[in-house]
């Protein structure tokens, strides 16, 4: 029982806490601090997930809202960390490839990443499934699991 204790308030506590950086944030360390925070948050917050998926499938119990308040905690943190990326980047005059979403050097005409021409604005905030990955791979990388 204690540890689906934990979860909830972990959750609700990493969300105000976030969401209190996010608000106060002025200056590009303050910006990658929070972000270096809001990623340590999120890789936390995966970890409780996979947990708590092993427990219920290990002992047949119901997790469901448990998992349902982590999932939403998660998709919360997205959201601002977009938005931290987002600020920073503005900071640093930089544009977002509209193909993959890095942010190159403001005076780019082309992305470093993947070559896409830098012109035309991506309309869709959503992640592609690679993005995701990509961004899961550099969670677990700054990561000592
Ligand atoms: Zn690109």
């Amino acid at each position: 029982m204690s540890m689906m204790d934990d979860v909830w308030t972990n959750a609700k506590a990493a969300v105000d806490v976030v969401g209190k950086k996010a608000g106060q944030v002025i200056d590009k360390s303050k910006l990658r601090f929070a972000v270096m925070d809001i990623k340590a948050e999120l890789s936390k917050k995966y970890r409780m997930l996979g947990k708590i998926y092993y427990e219920a499938n290990r002992t047949g119990k119901n997790y469901d809202d448990s998992m349902k308040a982590l999932q939403e905690s998660i998709t919360e943190l997205h959201k601002q960390l977009a938005a931290l990326k987002e600020m920073l980047a503005n900071a640093e005059n930089k544009i977002k490839c509209p193909v993959c979403g890095v942010y190159n050097a403001k005076d780019s005409l082309f992305c470093s990443k993947c070559g896409a021409r830098l012109s035309v604005k991506k309309q869709d905030e959503e992640y592609s499934q690679e993005e995701l990955l990509d961004f899961a791979e550099e969670i677990m990388d700054e990561d000592d699991i």
